[in-house]
Order: C-alpha cells, then sequence, then structure tokens
C-alpha cells in the first residue's frame, strides 16, 4: 500500500480532533503498568488502580516488585481482573528485576525488537500491550494496533477484516516515516475516532473519515 491514505485519514483525524495528548501517565513506569492495567476495562478504572498504588506509596518498580500477590490484587481492585492482573504484574516485575536488576535506564539501553521478544515471552503480555509498553513508555517506533485500527482501516477497504495483528503493525511501520511521535499521536486519535464514530455500528455522518472512501457504503 502507498502512504498517502494512511496519512490522510491521519491527517483528517488530527485536524478535527488535535492532539490526544496519550500516554496519561507521570513516570514511563506508571505508563507501563497503565498499559497492562487497561486490558479488558476501561481508562477510569485503571486509574482508580493507579490512584490506590499512589496512595499506598507503591507506584515504583521497588514498592510495587515487594508487594505479596494478594496486597496488590487488593489495590488494584478497580481494574477488574484482579487477581490475574496483579499475577501479569508480578511476572512483568519479575522478568524486569531478572533482566536488568529493576533497573528502567538499563532497560532502555536494550534494543527494541529484542526486547519486544522478550516483553511477548513474558505470561499475561500480548502484542498490544508490549507495544504500548515500548512506544508509549519507552518512546520506541513502534505501531500499537488494536480492534479500532482494524475496524477503521477494514471499512475503508485498506486492511483484509482477518488480518492479524503483526500483519496491521507492519503495514503501518512500512507506510508511515518512523517517527515514534506519529506512532503515538495516530494510534491515540484511532482511538478516539473508534469511540466516537466507528463503533460496531458505526455513526459515518459527521465522522472525520466520512469523505474518504468506503469499501461499503457509509451508514
Ligand atoms: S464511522 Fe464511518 S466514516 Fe468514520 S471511520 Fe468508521 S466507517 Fe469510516
Amino acid at each position: 500500500m502507498c502512504r498517502t491514505p494512511l496519512m490522510e485519514i491521519y491527517n483528517r483525524l488530527l485536524d478535527r480532533f488535535g492532539p490526544q495528548h496519550w500516554w496519561p501517565g507521570d513516570t514511563p513506569f506508571e505508563v507501563m503498568i497503565g498499559a497492562i492495567l487497561t486490558q479488558n476495562t476501561n481508562w477510569q478504572n485503571v486509574e482508580k488502580a493507579i490512584g490506590n498504588l499512589k496512595r499506598a506509596d507503591c507506584l515504583s518498580v521497588e514498592a510495587m516488585h515487594g508487594l505479596k500477590p494478594e496486597q496488590l490484587a487488593e489495590l488494584i481492585r478497580p481494574a477488574g481482573y484482579y487477581n490475574i492482573k496483579a499475577r501479569r504484574l508480578k511476572n512483568y516485575l519479575d522478568w524486569l528485576f531478572a533482566r536488568f536488576d529493576g533497573d528502567l535506564v538499563r532497560m532502555e539501553s536494550a534494543d527494541t525488537y529484542s526486547l519486544r521478544e522478550e516483553l511477548l515471552a513474558i505470561h499475561g503480555i500480548g502484542a498490544e500491550t508490549a507495544d504500548s509498553i515500548l512506544l508509549y513508555a519507552l518512546n520506541r517506533c513502534v505501531f500499537v494496533v488494536d480492534a479500532y485500527t482494524c475496524r477503521v482501516l477494514a471499512r475503508h477497504g485498506l486492511l483484509e477484516p482477518e488480518a492479524g495483528y503483526e500483519q496491521v503493525r507492519e503495514m503501518f511501520e512500512s507506510a508511515l516515516p518512523p517517527e515514534a511521535p506519529l506512532y503515538n499521536e495516530y494510534h491515540a486519535l484511532l482511538v478516539r475516532v473508534g469511540k466516537e464514530h466507528c463503533k460496531p455500528k458505526p455513526k459515518c455522518s459527521g465522522c472525520p473519515l466520512e469523505e474518504m472512501p468506503h469499501e461499503i457504503e457509509p451508514w
């Protein structure tokens, strides 16, 4: 695919919505934790869990690593699936200590794609979470794909509906300039248009992409 349709989508979304200021979080570690907590829940619930961690003075690598799984689960309860997510956080922290002695500066010096492979090998860390950590916490040039991305592109005839995560990620990364700020903003804008317009039953009327060619008739 040429890069023009993808850049046109980006420009139209940015013109309408403006910068989205992602990812909310005061530190790279908070962004990493948010990326794991946000699986299968909305951001408001993640904020409550992060608020609990901050109030308990546990939003640091060392403090969180020192918690028992049940203590961590209780603190992140508002994020849902809290026992599962506590195990995922512990898995992530165990890896962080085993691999980098819990030092995020050392983690930042690692090569992007070997880091990606290692993240994907952690139980409970899938591609979207790994790539969110790489892009939003570490500012790496890795495009984050989600269900909104696939839905918008498929509806505009730019993607086969059955395209897999890696295929979509590689399509973006080969078509766009390798600029982390662009990837950061683009993913956030796709989430915005997905939430406001490109729902399971789309609201094309008034959508920033309404004028772009559709694979199917606009609703
Ligand atoms: S709501 Fe319609 S115009 Fe907007 S992105 Fe979805 S398919 Fe395109």
